[in-house]
């Protein structure tokens, strides 16, 4: 994971900010994760329509949480061609502000596979969270800064019953921070 570059100044303060907010509150029931179970028997069974019903209920639990409008989601079998996204990180699904539209595919575009469903699961939190910032935070743009993996990592954490992890980063060139996955997984202070 590689963070976004900062924007120029007119979007900076914004930037600024969902670098500084690393973490969101939580419901205090287990409604996400039995909904994220749902999510991962449906896939299991490889049943597209279920698998669908199951996210479109995940979403509308977290966006009922977060009072934010509920956002419709498309579950595709496979990658599409052409995806919204310029972020060569953004493997698994989009996100269009415009229409608050999130899509998620479960299967790869390459080699066909199918996504595991802790990847879909944080896909679907990342995609989340993209619609948070615009509708929750109000950002003029919704830029993968470190708060913004910390606030998805949060709720990925939360629905998949996992203990929450820290995460340490790593400074690149030109503002970017790109995520020490070794440190990270070991957990280390
Ligand atoms: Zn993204």
């Amino acid at each position: 994971m590689l963070t976004d570059a900062p924007p120029r100044k007119s979007h900076l303060a914004g930037f600024q900010e969902s670098e500084r907010i690393n973490t969101l509150d939580l419901p205090d029931d287990a409604s996400l994760p039995a909904i994220a179970k749902s999510i991962e028997s449906a896939m299991r069974a490889e049943e597209i329509a279920g698998t669908r019903r199951a996210c479109a209920e995940f979403l509308k639990a977290a966006s009922h949480f977060y009072q934010v409008p509920e956002c419709n989601v498309r579950v595709l079998a496979v990658r599409p061609l052409r995806t919204r996204e310029q972020w060569t990180t953004e493997l698994f699904g989009d996100y269009t502000p415009e229409t608050i539209v999130m899509r998620v595919w479960m299967r790869t575009a390459v080699r066909k596979e199918i996504t595991s469903f802790g990847t879909f699961l944080s896909t679907l939190c990342h995609e989340f969270c993209h619609h948070l910032d615009y509708q929750k935070f109000g950002f003029k743009d919704s830029w993968h800064t470190r708060g913004f993996y910390e606030r998805a990592a949060v709720l990925y954490h939360h629905a998949r019953g996992t203990p929450p992890k820290r995460l340490f980063w790593v400074p690149m060139s030109g503002g970017r921070w790109r995520i020490d996955w070794q440190r990270t997984t070991r957990g280390e202070g």
